[in-house]
């Protein structure tokens, strides 16, 4: 089977669909999910859902099965996620699959940012499994801009604290995609793509084709750090968490997001989606 886990996420679901769209039978997919309502789409196109947590190991015990091509989507709770993926890992090897991927960030053990320190302990655990692997070091999604317009369309800027910097997004579906392929596909196994989108944008450039497609003046409001943590906590964001999002804007600064492999669009096997569609999309809903 292919096994999905964080299969109810955004991600997940859009891989399940790369799947189906491939022609996978539906009943040779396993998604991986911790809320079974939340799982019930996925049930009723015929997927293989399976319940677990990766906070308790002891239900990871049943979910893979000896020969198992699985993707492992990274976990969403930042600060937790070494002992969540190590337990993931260990069940993986326990029941011997063939294919363990996992949705790393663009960088790998050179990613030099806050977000991408747990993503390198596991690809160490992953390597020190003897697993069979695959690494998806994804860059960032453009959803990650697109889906939080409300404000910068209200205050009629894009604020950020990334300078000059430049960032190759792609679409989420675009990832996707990849993975998909990845877990299709022969050729794979023990290599790491660096994925990312074709093309590299900057805030400016995002703020100038927001005001193109809105008729309205967006600006880019490039602020300082300090301007930023002010703006993330006002917002609510998570203590923690506010320091870790300036850092990517640094990172997007020094240039540490902008890939050039065009591993992304070789895999999925058409080019990326460009920033312009995203936001047209997002404009619609
Ligand atoms: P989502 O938050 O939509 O999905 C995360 C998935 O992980 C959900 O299905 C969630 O389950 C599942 N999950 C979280 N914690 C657990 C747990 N303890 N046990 C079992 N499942 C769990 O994120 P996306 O799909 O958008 O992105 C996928 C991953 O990519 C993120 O989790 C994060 O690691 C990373 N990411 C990458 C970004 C990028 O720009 N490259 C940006 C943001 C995140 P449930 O559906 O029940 O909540």
């Amino acid at each position: 089977s292919i096994v999905v886990t964080g299969a109810t996420g955004h991600l997940g679901r859009l891989v399940i669909e790369s799947l189906l769209t491939a022609d996978v039978p539906a009943g040779e997919i396993v998604a991986v999910a911790r809320d079974r309502a939340k799982a019930a789409p996925l049930a009723a196109r015929g997927v293989d859902v399976r319940i677990a947590d990766y906070d308790r190991p002891e239900t990871l015990r049943d979910v893979f099965r000896s020969g198992d091509r699985v993707l492992l989507v990274s976990g969403s709770e930042v600060g937790r996620r070494v002992p969540q993926h190590s337990a993931v890992v260990d069940a993986a090897r326990t029941a011997g699959v063939a294919q363990l991927a996992y949705t790393g960030v663009l960088g790998g053990p050179d990613a030099d940012f806050e977000l991408a320190a747990e993503h390198k302990v596991t690809e160490q655990l992953i390597l020190d499994s003897e697993l069979p692997y695959t690494f998806l070091r994804n860059g960032w999604y453009t959803e990650n801009y697109t889906e939080n317009l409300a404000p910068v369309l209200e205050h009629g800027a894009v604020v950020a604290a990334a300078g000059e910097g430049r960032v190759a997004s792609a679409a989420r579906a675009d990832y996707a995609a990849a993975a998909a392929a990845v877990l299709t596909g022969e050729g794979h196994l023990n290599k790491a793509y660096e994925l990312c989108g074709d093309t590299a944008w900057s805030f400016a450039e995002y703020a100038a084709e927001l005001s193109r497609q809105t008729g309205r003046t967006i600006v880019y409001n490039n602020v300082p750090d300090e301007t930023l943590f002010g703006i993330l906590k006002g917002a609510g964001v998570p203590g923690p968490m506010v320091g870790v999002l300036v850092d990517v804007d640094k990172a997007i600064e020094r240039g540490l997001l902008v890939g050039t492999t065009g591993d992304l669009s070789r895999l999925a096997g058409r080019p990326t989606t460009p920033l312009a569609d995203t936001i047209a999309q997002a404009l619609k809903v």
